[in-house]
C-alpha cells in the first residue's frame, strides 16, 4: 500500500503536517516496523490517544469484521496462541499469534503486549486494531487495547487447540499442532540474523501428505525416521511452497508409536492445486500440449549449475557448459496449466537414450535442437501423470517432478470427476 496514501489520512486524521508524518512514517517502516504499529505510535506521538481515528470503535461479530475497520471491541474464544519472536525496531519482541472465534466465524490475532492468552480462554477486546493481510481482516491486540477474560465461556462452532494434518497447512498459519514422521532431517549452517548459526531442515510426512520444514532451534528428538509431536509450529513460504517453522516456542516430543506416512500424494486439479499457491507434493493428471523451448539437449555452468546460452553464463561470464538432458512441457487439464520440468533421468526415460545419444543425435542432425524435436514426437499430445513439487509465483506455476508416468485414466470419466469436485454440472464433457 502507499506510503503517500497513509501519510496523508493519517495527517489529516491528527490535524498536523503530511510531510512530517510521511517522514516519520518511511522511517518506521525502514526499521520493518509492521505498517499499523507504525501508524499507532505516531497517533501517540501526535497526541491522538485512541487508535480508532478519533471515534470510539463499536462492537462487532467477528464474520462482520471489514478490513476497512480501524478498531473493534470483539468476544470471542482463543482457539489458538503460540509465541513467536520477531524483530521490531532493532531488538526482539516476543509476540503471541493465534485465532479467536464466536460462533459468526473466526479471525487471526497478533498480541503484541503479554495478555497471557491460552487457548480455550474466552476473552472480551475492547479497541482492538484491525489490519488487512491479504484482503482479510486480522486482529492486532496492543496497548490501546483493553483485554479481560470472562468466565463465561462463549459456544463456538469451532474446535479449540490447533491440531492439523499436513495437507490442510497453508502459509501464514500459526500456533498449529502436528503428529508427523520426520522422513528427512539434515544440519545446516547459515548466516543467520545474529551471524552463524545452526539449524535442521528436512521434510516432514503424515497419512495426508509431506511438507518441507526448518527448526530453527534445533531439538534433538527432531531426527531422521523419528515420530513427533509439535505444538505452536508456524507456516510460511519458503521457495514457492508452506514451510512448516518450528522455533524456540514450540514444544517438540518424541512420539511412541511411528506415524504412518502415505505413500500416495494427494490429486489435485490443476487449477485448484495453482490456487493453493504452492504444494510440496502433489499429483497432477493433464494432457500434454507442448514442450517448451530449453528443452532437450542443454549446457549448464560448472560453476552454478544454471542453464546458459551459447557459453555464456549470467553470473559467471564465458564458460566452459556441461551438457545435461531436461523437458520443459506445459500440462494442462482444462481446469489450469503447468511447466513439468523433468530432471536428466525423466528426460532420459522419455527421450529413450542418455546424453551421450543426445550428443550423438544433434551432431548427426547438426541442430541441438533436434534433442527437444525427438521428445516432443513422444510425449506431446498423450495424457501423463506427474508427481512432484508446485511451486507458484510471479512467473508461473511449475511442477519439479519426481514421477512422470502415462496416464490410463479415461479422459471423460477425468474430465467428470473434476467438473463434480469443481461442484458444476456436467453439461458438456468432450474426450
Ligand atoms: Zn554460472
Amino acid at each position: 500500500m502507499e506510503i503517500d496514501t497513509h501519510a496523508e489520512d493519517l495527517a489529516s486524521d491528527l490535524g498536523v503536517d503530511k510531510e512530517e508524518v510521511k517522514a516519520d512514517l518511511q522511517n518506521l517502516l525502514e526499521y520493518s516496523v509492521p505498517l499499523d504499529e507504525a501508524t499507532q505510535s505516531l497517533r501517540r506521538k501526535y497526541g491522538d490517544g485512541s487508535s480508532g481515528g478519533g471515534s470510539s470503535p463499536s462492537t462487532k461479530a467477528i464474520a462482520d469484521i471489514s478490513p476497512d475497520e480501524t478498531a473493534v471491541n470483539v468476544t470471542g474464544v482463543v482457539l489458538t496462541a503460540g509465541e513467536r519472536s520477531i524483530r521490531y525496531q532493532g531488538s526482539d519482541h516476543v509476540i503471541v499469534e493465534g485465532e479467536l472465534a464466536d460462533d459468526t466465524g473466526v479471525i487471526d490475532f497478533t498480541a503484541w503486549e503479554d495478555f497471557g492468552l491460552s487457548p480455550g480462554d474466552t476473552v472480551e477486546a475492547g479497541n482492538a486494531g484491525v489490519r488487512e493481510w491479504d484482503g482479510e481482516p486480522e486482529l492486532n491486540l496492543g496497548e490501546n487495547t483493553s483485554l479481560s477474560f470472562l468466565d463465561d465461556g462463549l459456544e463456538v462452532p469451532y474446535e479449540v487447540g490447533g491440531e492439523a494434518d499436513l495437507a490442510s497447512l497453508r502459509t501464514g498459519d500459526r500456533a498449529k499442532t502436528l503428529e508427523v514422521a520426520v522422513l528427512e532431517c539434515e544440519e545446516r549452517t547459515i548466516d543467520g540474523r545474529d551471524g552463524e548459526t545452526t539449524i535442521l531442515s528436512g521434510v516432514l510426512g503424515d497419512e495426508s501428505g509431506r511438507l518441507p520444514f526448518t527448526n530453527w532451534d534445533p531439538v534433538p528428538a527432531i531426527e531422521a525416521g523419528a515420530s513427533v509431536r509439535i505444538e505452536n509450529a508456524y507456516v510460511r513460504e519458503f521457495r514457492g511452497v508452506p514451510e512448516v517453522n518450528v522455533s524456540e516456542f514450540s514444544t517438540v516430543t518424541a512420539l511412541e508409536d511411528a506415524i504412518d506416512v502415505g505413500s500416495e500424494a494427494p490429486q489435485m486439479g490443476i487449477g485448484e492445486a495453482i490456487a493453493t499457491g504452492g504444494v510440496y507434493d502433489v499429483e497432477l493428471v493433464g494432457n500434454l500440449l507442448a514442450v517448451r523451448d530449453g528443452s532437450g539437449l542443454i549446457q549448464r555452468c560448472p560453476e552454478c549449475r544454471r542453464v546458459i546460452q551459447k557459453g555464456q553464463c549470467r553470473t559467471h561470464g564465458s564458460v566452459d557448459g556441461i551438457d545435461d538432458l531436461r523437458v520443459k512441457a506445459i500440462l494442462d487439464d482444462g481446469t489450469g496449466a503447468v511447466t513439468v520440468v523433468l530432471d536428466d533421468e525423466l528426460t532420459e526415460a522419455v527421450y529413450g537414450g542418455d546424453v551421450e545419444d543426445a550428443k550423438e543425435e544433434a551432431r548427426d542432425a547438426m541442430d541441438q535442437e533436434a534433442v527437444a524435436d525427438t521428445i516432443r514426437e513422444h510425449i506431446v499430445g498423450s495424457e501423463y501423470r506427474v508427481r512432484g513439487h508446485l511451486s507458484v509465483d510471479e512467473y508461473g506455476a511449475n511442477l519439479d517432478s519426481t514421477t512422470f508416468d502415462e496416464s490410463d485414466d479415461d479422459p471423460v470419466d477425468r474430465a467428470r470427476s473434476l467438473l463434480e469436485a469443481a461442484d458444476e454440472p456436467v453439461t458438456e464433457v468432450s474426450p
